[in-house]
């Protein structure tokens, strides 16, 4: 090992990179010189480090150690162990996290690292920082900060692909994607996130393999998809994602109603959606999953909606059964939580209450604590051609004016015309519902 870090190909002395302790979490600093104090190896690892290089900010810093997930529970009170497939340390600072993995092994030949079908289920053989380092996804995701000498260590040629902006695999690409296929969505996570481009090797096999994602767990690749659509670059991770034919593999649904009409209403609708996402995150705004997983779901749960009021049920009860139908669909595949379907089916539910803008309604909308999101959906919906712009308008200057005018707005004889056709609508409704 000694020798490994003498060879100058793996080994960049502090006066050679741009890492400054300055950029670092204090609380990360802390966990290495607390790991090294203790006689442990100590490095940060992965995003912090590549962030860094890049001169962007990290997301999170993760440490990589010589220390056991118990050794590390011994150095730190505020520790809690986690994960059974992959164990963890993380040391809690508040509402920061310092997630600190041992470093890992490559020996199969023990229970502790397990493959089935080529896939890895559990992977708590630990080794040497070397062999830690080949097991990492990518190479700009393995270089080492070494807390005991400010340097950076290299194994995987990590540093010349940061400078060429390229993602790479270590190892065989298709063999790294079948023990990992979380990896395929981390590839267009990082390269859509970073602007690199993939490597030709790593490229190849996406297209083949999409369908590995279904031997992932469900609520696993809900945490990735939200990382792939909340990192600020949702609009070009999903064109990534449908042209690697990953996205299929992720809202089967979805994809079915955008490839039934590519250059229509749907894909205009989820690309301003995730646009505005985008856009909220550049400006620091906050962003909600169920706001996301509204727009990337709507087209079907819409269509699933208007088959369901072709067949006589009542708009807002097509809306809930189309929302139940649809969300119980995708949950096989990227398992949404509880707490954001609810507030998905709010967001819906709300829709069809947008067109009553007389009397009361529009006030006791209004009001609905999830009234600022569905407005929010509304605009998307006129701005992709859906629903008039008008209606929009009207709620935009709705919010914008006083309660007085507001009142006003809302008064007026309704267009007798229309009156009939609701009244019409009416009966038909409590008809089918057997009254
Ligand atoms: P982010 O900026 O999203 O935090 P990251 O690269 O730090 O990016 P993490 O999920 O925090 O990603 O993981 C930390 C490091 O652990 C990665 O950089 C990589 O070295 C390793 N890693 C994470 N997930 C995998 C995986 N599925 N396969 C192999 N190595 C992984
Ligand atoms: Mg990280």
């Amino acid at each position: 090992m000694q020798d490994q870090y003498s060879n100058p190909s793996i080994l960049i002395p502090r006066a050679e990179h741009c890492i400054s302790r300055a950029n670092i979490s204090e609380n990360a600093l802390k966990v290495l010189y607390r790991l090294k104090g203790a006689g442990f190896q100590a490095y940060l690892v992965g995003g912090g480090v590549r962030d860094l290089l890049l001169g962007r900010e990290p997301k999170d810093f993760d440490v990589a150690t010589d220390a056991t997930p118990e050794e590390v529970r011994r150095v730190f009170r505020n520790c809690r162990l986690i994960g059974r497939r992959f164990r963890l340390a993380h040391v809690h600072f508040g509402r920061e996290i310092i997630e600190v993995a041992t470093f890992r092994g490559t020996s199969d030949d023990n229970d502790e690292r397990k493959l089935e079908n080529g896939m890895i289920v559990r992977d708590n053989s630990y080794g040497s920082i070397g062999e830690d380092a080949l097991r990492r996804d990518f190479t700009i995701n393995a270089l080492y900060y070494n807390i005991a000498d400010f340097s950076v260590l290299d194994f995987a040629d990590g540093t010349a692909d940061i400078e060429r902006g390229v993602l790479r695999l270590i190892g065989d690409a298709e063999q790294r994607f079948r023990e990992d296929p979380v990896r395929m969505l981390r590839a267009i996570r990082f390269a859509s996130k970073l602007g690199f481009t993939l490597h030709p090797s790593c490229e190849a096999p996406l297209h083949e393999m999409g369908a590995l994602l279904h031997s992932v767990p469900a609520a696993r690749l809900f945490e990735e998809v939200l990382k792939l659509f909340h990192a600020g670059t949702a609009l070009n991770a999903f064109d990534r994602l449908r042209h690697y034919d990953l996205f299929a593999h992720l809202f089967p649904q979805t994809e079915a109603s955008l490839s039934r009409e590519e250059h229509a209403f749907p894909i205009t609708f989820v690309n301003r959606g995730l646009d505005n996402t985008d856009r909220r995150i550049g400006e620091g705004k906050p962003v909600t999953p169920a706001f996301l997983f509204a727009v990337l779901l709507w087209e079907p749960v819409r269509l699933r909606a208007a088959e369901l009021e072709r067949a006589q049920q009542a708009p807002a009860a097509a809306m809930q059964q189309a929302a139940s139908d649809v969300l119980s669909r995708q949950q096989d595949h990227v398992a949404v939580p509880k707490r954001f379907s609810l507030q998905m089916r709010e967001i819906w539910g709300l829709q069809h209450r947008f067109e009553a803008r007389r009397g009361k309604r529009p006030q006791r909308l209004s009001s609905h604590p999830r009234f600022r999101a569905a407005y929010d959906f509304l605009v998307l919906r006129a701005e992709s051609g859906e629903v008039e712009t008008e209606l929009a308008d009207w709620w935009t200057q709705y919010q914008e004016t006083n309660p007085q005018d507001r009142e006003r707005m809302s008064q007026g004889d309704r267009d007798p015309a229309k009156r009939r056709r609701r009244r019409g609508g009416r009966r038909r409704k409590e008809s089918a519902a057997g009254e």
